[in-house]
């Protein structure tokens, strides 16, 4: 679809457009709820406000990006003219363990009452992720929503959604949508283009000039951890494709969903999803097309990965050791996938290894209470401590004894400095997300001068320590974000290149 929508007929009445987003992708394995207040931290905004955030000029996601979806469709509708768009409410936390029922419900209903005051609209867009989860919902939460907007709004409205391209889709996802468009980068750059693609196919429908109709397909495969980047094999052929297709004035959209694994949904799985300007053949074959090539990816191996005595081996080794530190990516506690961040295997083994000076992120808001008081009033105090993790994550329990040195306030909450020998923990209220070399300053430490720094995400921090840290090691840890035990789960092979001992690493509890 190159072309479309054409500018409003004069003198037509403006078309109304409400807006809104609920976008939260969850980690069914971390044992820490979402709740309202991690919205009201990272982003939640209605009516006036987010009219104004949604401009050119505004910040539609603080410290995050601020030119996002909604943006981007109200770019669509100001270039289209002749739309008025209404905001509804806008919600979005950082990936954490499943909402609560009653955060979901109450992010629901004001969507809903929102738009109820909002009436009569000819058409609502909103931004989803697709791979949410809520305590005692059985259903995907975005396909509970759509009924009910669908429900309340009847047939004659026209629907458009936009999906992380993480989201797990299932047709409750699909039918009663008439617009549906996903990210087409990894990582997620394509925010507001894919807003603006929405907001143009919705409008195009709206005016009819395109009527949408949508061929879906699962695929049995899931992968991760390095091997889905859009730019990078195998994953290039596949976009660039699917970005070819889209140049087909038949095809209105095309998308590939490289499902989040780490939920408890059923079934759990990539996708493809192609609709056409009404023409259903084209797009089952498009689809089948589009299913093939990605299938060809399906049997790629994880990237090598370390045990976490293996990872020290290598660090204790490398012959430019005054270049920098290397980096443990903790890729079984990504924080940025929804882990808690407090998993105790990455201590309890760099505890046991005194000739490293390591920097290790540990949340056990528990610990914190005990010692951020001491770290106030008596910095140098020697502590005997047990250090548990998160509650609820089951990870081992580290004896330690060491000095409680600093404490300073960041972004990942409270953190208390703990240090054992050259081994420096950084002890968090809240799980850790350290991707600027400051979180270490903060509480006295210099990036530079570790052997070993650990990271809670995949790929984020490397903007900033791009010239302190050369050397990224993946390391397993069997926590909640552990590719290897998705794979066990859902019988696939738990091959990594060059570990073979990654088939005998423990397996995380399914939950
Ligand atoms: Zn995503």
């Amino acid at each position: 679809m190159r072309t479309l929508p054409s500018r409003a007929p004069s003198g037509a009445r403006p078309l109304r457009i409400a807006y809104g987003r609920l976008f939260h992708e969850a980690n069914a394995f971390s044992p820490l709820p979402t709740e309202l207040e991690a919205f009201e931290r990272c982003h939640l905004l209605a009516g006036d406000d987010l009219a104004r955030a949604t401009t050119l000029r505004g910040v539609e996601l603080r410290s995050f990006m601020p030119h996002a979806e909604l943006t981007g469709f109200r770019q669509a509708a100001r270039v289209a003219g002749g739309i008025e768009t209404v905001p509804l409410e806008s919600a979005m936390a950082v990936p954490g363990g499943s909402m609560t029922r009653a955060c979901f419900d109450t992010l629901t209903a004001r969507l809903l009452e929102r738009l109820e005051a909002a009436a009569p609209v000819d058409g609502v867009y909103l931004a989803l992720h697709g791979s949410m989860q809520v305590e005692g919902l059985a259903e995907a939460p975005e396909a509970h929503l759509l009924r009910r907007l669908r429900g309340f709004v009847g047939p004659g409205v026209k629907l458009a959604v936009s999906y992380d391209l993480h989201a797990n889709l299932s047709s409750g996802l699909v039918d009663p949508v008439d617009v549906l468009v996903a990210y087409r980068t990894n990582p997620h750059w394509d925010l507001a283009p894919t807003g603006f693609r929405a907001g143009r196919r919705l409008i195009a429908a709206l005016r009819g000039e395109i009527r949408p109709v949508h061929a879906w397909r699962k695929l049995p495969m899931i992968l991760g951890g390095g091997t889905t980047i859009d730019f990078v094999a195998p994953m290039r052929k596949i976009f660039r494709a699917m970005r070819a297709l889209e140049d087909d004035p038949r095809v209105v959209s095309a998308s590939l969903f490289m499902v989040h694994p780490f939920t408890s949904a059923e079934p759990l799985g990539w996708a493809v999803h192609v609709s056409t300007d009404g023409d259903p053949g084209l797009a089952s074959d498009l689809v089948e097309a589009l299913a093939e090539r990605a299938l060809e990816a399906r049997h790629v191996d994880l990237p090598p990965m370390h045990d976490p005595g293996a990872a020290s081996a290598i660090a204790r080794k490398r012959p430019w050791r005054m270049l920098g530190p290397v980096t443990f990516v903790d890729v079984d506690d990504v924080v940025g996938a929804g882990a808690p961040g407090g998993n105790t295997h990455l201590v309890r083994a760099l505890a046991g290894a005194p000739d490293l000076e390591a920097y290790v992120p540990v949340h056990d808001p528990a610990l914190v209470a005990e010692l951020w008081d001491v770290a106030a009033a008596a910095p140098g105090t020697r502590r005997a401590v047990v250090l548990r993790g998160t509650p609820g994550y089951g990870m081992p329990e580290v004896a330690l004894e060491g000095v409680v040195a600093a404490r300073a306030t960041t972004d990942s909450g409270r953190v208390v400095r703990f240090d054992v020998g050259k081994l420096h923990l950084a002890v968090c209220d809240r799980p850790p997300l350290p991707i600027h070399p400051s979180f270490w300053s903060a509480i006295g430490l210099t990036a530079r001068r570790a052997d070993v720094i650990v990271q809670k995400n995949f790929f984020h921090y490397r903007m900033f320590y791009r010239t302190i840290s050369m050397q990224h090691l993946p390391v397993v840890s069997a926590g909640a974000t552990s590719l290897v035990d998705v794979r066990r789960r859902h019988g696939e092979p738990a091959r990594s290149r060059g570990n073979p001992g990654n088939e005998s690493a423990p397996a995380f509890p399914p939950a």
